[in-house]
């Protein structure tokens, strides 16, 4: 590739200046992932000038894949008007009212990740409740802040453990012994309808619908955590379990490739961040709700409607089946699945996208509108090589 760096050099500059080399842990492959270089459409071009076709899409935030021509008009034209302000924008109460429009929940309040609103949410629950303890489940991921990480994991405090429990995911047994001790110092149960961390294996709808009661029951919140799940669905994966969480929080899809997270709920509860009713939960932001994202995020989410996604879960469904039909395990629904064969999954990472599919570094893969029946195709045939290749 004209003007390309050599690889070697750019790895090492990496690693002398970024810990790790890079800025996200959760990028790591040993010995080292390729660089980015740009990406069209459904595929991916690295420094060493290799395409590939991108099942990662930035851990399944681009669902219209790269370059997607509206979401590219609508960031020129908020670029043209200035890149943010200390004020807020028209562009901001666009995406909510769509958001709320099409979700059904009332209010919105918008971050830079996932990570800030899953926090938030957890902290609204316990100011809504004035109790302490959140509920949540084991494998799955829901960002990196305190609460939601392992307490195991160097730099998390003991006092994290006495308010937060961690269950295992789907196990009604514990669910009930904790509301039958503890239920009335719930604040909130956090849970993903189809967490990727455990396996990207769909929620018991009786376990959830349990969830619904017991919160319900004891003055406790749920939280359901759609920053991956929202995809699947015009309104995100809660109503298909026929369940309406007290607060959903959002991310991913809904920024159009760029920094989002969102909190959304009934008005009574996100009055919490209402300065004129207060209790007045803390949140600020210097980005946050910047109209770069808005303007992306709704050019996404309007593109993103329900016969885009009816076809891109059939996609989904159909590589799914078309894997399993060849011998791989796979779990998922619709445009997202993950690859469960009991294989390193370094070495299946590598296999991958040595076979020009890039997949998340757990065998995470997602679909675009992007990709064509050519680039599926293509894709099947790859993965397939890929696992009988990692097995022998
Ligand atoms: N919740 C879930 C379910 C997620 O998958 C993620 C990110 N993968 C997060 C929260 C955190 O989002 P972010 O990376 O934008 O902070």
């Amino acid at each position: 590739v004209a003007g390309a760096p050599d690889i070697d050099d750019l790895a090492a500059r990496a690693r002398a200046v970024i810990p790790s080399g890079t800025s996200r842990s959760t990028l790591y492959v040993p010995p080292a992932v390729p660089m980015a270089r740009s990406g069209r459409s459904a595929w991916l071009t690295d420094e060493s000038g290799s395409r590939v076709l991108d099942f990662n899409n930035n851990y399944t935030s681009l669902i219209h894949g790269h370059h997607f021509e509206p979401i590219q008009r609508a960031i020129a034209e908020a670029l043209d008007e200035g890149t943010s302000f200390g004020l807020p924008t028209r562009r901001e109460v666009a995406l909510a009212e769509h958001l709320r429009d099409r979700t059904g929940h009332e209010q919105w309040r918008f971050s830079n990740s996932g990570t800030e609103a899953v926090m938030q949410a957890i902290r609204c629950a316990r100011a809504v409740t004035g109790r302490d303890l959140i509920v949540r489940f084991e494998g799955s991921y829901h960002g990196t802040s305190d609460p939601v990480t392992d307490s195991d994991r160097p730099g998390i405090t003991c006092a994290e453990h006495e308010t937060v429990m961690v269950l295992p995911q789907g196990s009604l047994a514990a669910l009930q012994t904790v509301f039958g001790d503890r239920g009335d110092d719930v604040a909130a149960v956090l849970i993903d309808l189809m967490p990727n961390r455990a396996g990207l294996e769909p929620a018991d709808p009786e376990f959830i619908n349990a969830v619904r009661q017991l919160t319900t029951r004891h003055g406790s919140l749920m939280i359901v955590d759609e920053v991956i799940t929202f995809r699947l669905a015009l309104n995100g994966l809660g109503p298909s379990y026929g369940i309406a969480p007290d607060l959903a929080t959002f991310g991913k899809v809904i920024g159009g490739g760029l920094p989002v997270g969102a909190l959304a709920g009934r008005t009574d509860i996100m009055s919490a961040f209402d300065a004129k009713t207060g209790p007045l939960v803390a949140w600020g932001g210097t980005f946050s709700a910047n109209p770069l994202t808005m303007a992306a995020g709704l050019a996404a989410v309007q593109a993103y409607d329900q016969p885009a996604i009816d076809d891109l879960n059939s996609r989904g469904n159909q590589l799914r089946h078309c894997l399993s039909d060849a011998g791989v395990k796979v779990n998922g629904r619709g445009s997202l699945m993950r690859i469960m064969e009991k294989v390193d999954v370094s070495d299946l990472w590598w296999a991958l996208y040595r076979r020009g599919v890039f997949a998340g570094t757990n065998a995470l893969l997602s679909l675009s509108t992007a990709m064509t029946h050519e680039d599926l195709n293509l894709a099947a045939d790859a993965i397939v090589d890929a696992v009988q290749a990692v097995r022998s």
